[in-house]
Parts: C-alpha cells; sequence; structure tokens
C-alpha cells in the first residue's frame, strides 16, 4: 500500500505539484501500526487533481477533495487550505486554498497528525510530532482551547486517540477540555457516536470510559450511567449502549434498536431459566448475563442442552395436529404449538412425535 501511495506522490510530483503522505497514515507507520485509509495533502487544485487522475477519480462530495482509486487503492486527496471561520463549532464555513505545506498543517487537530511523508518516504515533521508520538502524548498545535473551541470534535477525538493509541493527553489538552467540554452540544448525536463507537470498539477501551469520566464528558455527552460500564463484563459495543440506555436521543438502527431492547428487557429475567434462553436466544443472554456479571459459561452451556431452539425443532405437524383432532386449521393451532413448546422446554414432555400425540389427545 504504501509502495502504491508512493508512486501516486511521484505522479503528482511529475506534474510539478508537492505532494505527500499526511495525518494518520504517517502516525500509524510510525507505531507499526496497520492502516487503511491514506490522506494525501497537495498545492495543486482539485480541479488539477482530476485533470491528472481522470476518470479515477470519484464523483466528489467535498469540494475540496478529490478520492482517486490508484492501483486499485482510495486516495483522499485534499488541496493545502487554511479554514477561516467555523459555525457551531464543526464546520468551517469558508476555506482558502494555499500554496504551503506549513500552513496546511498548523491548521490541524493534533502534533501527531501532522506528520507528513514525501515521495522518497522520508519523514518531514515540521510542528514537533514525532517527538509526541515518542512520547506518547496527545498535544494540539498551538493553544489547547483555541483548537478545539474552533471545532469541537477535536474535543473527542482527543479522546479517542488516547484510547486507541494508549496515549496521554498533555496537561494543556486536559484544561482545554474542561475549559471548553460544553461545547459538546452543539455536536449532532451521529458525530458523537461515531467516535463514541471507535471508544468503546477499542481493546483499551476502558481507560477511554475512564478518561471521559474524569473530564466529565459523560454529562455532556448525556450518558449518565457510563459509570456503569465499568462495572459490568461486557466488552460488546451493544452492550455497552444498552447500558447507556440512550436510544431516544443516539441514533441506531432497526436491528440496533431491537436487540438494545431485548437486552434491557432480558437483564431482569433469569439467565438460565429454558424459556428466557429460548426466547431470546444465546447471544442476547450472553450480552445479559455479562452486563450482569454472570457465567457466560454456564449460560452457554444451558442455552447449548435446550431440547429445542426454535419452533422447527418441535417433533410434530400442524397436519398431525389437525388430524388428531379433527379440526380444520384455525387459531387453536398456535395455543397448542406455545403449550407444547413450553411443556418440552420444561422438560414436561419429550421431543418425540410420539409422545407429542399423545400428550395432544390427552389433553385436547
Ligand atoms: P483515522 O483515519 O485513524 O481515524 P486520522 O488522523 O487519519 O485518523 P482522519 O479523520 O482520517 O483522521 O483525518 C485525516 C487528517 O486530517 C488527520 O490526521 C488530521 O491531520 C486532519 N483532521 C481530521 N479531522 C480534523 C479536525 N476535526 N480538525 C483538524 N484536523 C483534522
Ligand atoms: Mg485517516
Amino acid at each position: 500500500m504504501l509502495t502504491e501511495a508512493l508512486k501516486l506522490l511521484k505522479k503528482i510530483n511529475d506534474h510539478s505539484y508537492d505532494a505527500y503522505i499526511v495525518g494518520g497514515f504517517v502516525r500509524d507507520y510510525i507505531l507499526g501500526i496497520e492502516s487503511n485509509d491514506i490522506d494525501i495533502n497537495t498545492n495543486a487544485t482539485p480541479k488539477q487533481i482530476r485533470e491528472i487522475f481522470e476518470d479515477s477519480c470519484l464523483p466528489s462530495e467535498d469540494y475540496g477533495s478529490v478520492t482517486v482509486i490508484y492501483k486499485g487503492i482510495r486516495f483522499e486527496i485534499t488541496t493545502f487550505r487554511k479554514e477561516i471561520t467555523y459555525i457551531n463549532n464543526r464546520k468551517p464555513v469558508e476555506i482558502e486554498y494555499i500554496n504551503n505545506l506549513y500552513e496546511d498543517l498548523i491548521r490541524r487537530d493534533f502534533t501527531i497528525n501532522t506528520l507528513c511523508m514525501n515521495k522518497e518516504g522520508k519523514i518531514i515533521d515540521m510542528l514537533d510530532g514525532r517527538k509526541d508520538i515518542d512520547n506518547k502524548i496527545i498535544n494540539t498545535v498551538g493553544d489547547a482551547s483555541a483548537k478545539l473551541e474552533e471545532d469541537a470534535l477535536r474535543i473527542l477525538r482527543a479522546v479517542r486517540f488516547a484510547t486507541i493509541l494508549d496515549f496521554k493527553l498533555s496537561d494543556d489538552v486536559i484544561n482545554g477540555i474542561k475549559k471548553t467540554k460544553e461545547l459538546l452540544h452543539n455536536l449532532s448525536y451521529y458525530r458523537k457516536k461515531e467516535e463514541l463507537d471507535k471508544i468503546f470498539t477499542s481493546p483499551n477501551y476502558k481507560n477511554g470510559i475512564k478518561l471521559l469520566l474524569e473530564l466529565g464528558l459523560d454529562k455532556e455527552l448525556e450518558i449518565p450511567n457510563l459509570s456503569k460500564v465499568l462495572d459490568s463484563n461486557t466488552s460488546s459495543l451493544i452492550g455497552i449502549w444498552s447500558i447507556l440506555d440512550v436510544t431516544s436521543k443516539y441514533p441506531f438502527n432497526k436491528n440496533e434498536l431491537e436487540l438494545i431492547r431485548d437486552i434491557n428487557y432480558a437483564i431482569k429475567l433469569d439467565q438460565l431459566n429454558p424459556i428466557n434462553l429460548y426466547k431470546y436466544g444465546l447471544y442476547v443472554n450472553s450480552v445479559a448475563g455479562e452486563i450482569k456479571k454472570e457465567d457466560i459459561k454456564v449460560i452457554t452451556e444451558t442455552y447449548a442442552k435446550l431440547s429445542i431452539h426454535s419452533k422447527k425443532d418441535i417433533d410434530i405437524d400442524s397436519e398431525t395436529i389437525m388430524k388428531i383432532l379433527d379440526k380444520a386449521p384455525g387459531k387453536y393451532l398456535k395455543e397448542i404449538y406455545d403449550d407444547i413448546e413450553e411443556a418440552i422446554l420444561y422438560g414436561k414432555l419429550v421431543n418425540n412425535k410420539e409422545e407429542i400425540c399423545e400428550y395432544i389427545r390427552k389433553k385436547y
């Protein structure tokens, strides 16, 4: 991937423009972390980049950058820019293209995200990013309060990088966050969730949650249950969101909403009861069990031992039931099925066609 990226830089250079790999990819490269998203910055305008790469450019959503598919890899190529004014502590309303790498770097969020690599693979470190990477520290480019106030998403990005990379926030960043954290209210729940998802899915998520709590961001993010996550055994994203219980504010898809609802319902029940295991399934019961710090091995074994796992496992069909009772189809079939199902799950009836027929003959 790096080889292709360097060839792409060379191609832009051959058209007499500057171009560098910048930001996350270089940071992760130094840390030995595999990264699959490469950002390039250049003094060529988006129009000039489109002229170089022609058909390989994807239609643009963002007018300041061009996405190019080069040798099968996707690159985000952004023109050196200054961001001028910000609305609602998030989106720059105006950008100005510039011809200067340094200026493009100082508008970025953290020093660790300002490193560049040129076409020879040489690292360019204009803002002391390397030192901060080596010391595992997150510093803003320039004054922290000003940087965070300009774009409040940076508050969450700081916590996200600290979590994922296992870095510390500098004192300046900590103080800046304390001063500006109310601005998180101006961000959309969608944006906040994107960052929180990245924090929660990190293997280091517990430290991320501790950091959010220490900084008092749980309150600003309107996730008052955050500390409860640390008291649980769940590391699953859906389990964490179930504990946070904020589906009326944060966006989830239909499937996630259903899972969160079921988990929060199943939590109130006994995870070893065969009916609950059968009804909500292994996944929901396991997550509920993790939240309650129960032994997942026992839940899994109990689930495996259930004599049936779904209606289709019941050793009888509607035709047979109708024949025994000499009746046309009707609502009664579902009632009988529910009854048999429960009797089998509680071990009162063996899941065997003859036994079930006998049970129906006697009872109905
Ligand atoms: P990753 O891709 O691993 O999430 P990244 O650092 O590459 O991390 P991106 O969101 O891909 O993050 O952004 C690319 C670069 O753009 C960053 O490295 C940083 O230099 C700059 N950047 C991104 N978001 C911001 C922001 N909100 N404010 C200032 N600079 C930013
Ligand atoms: Mg990136």
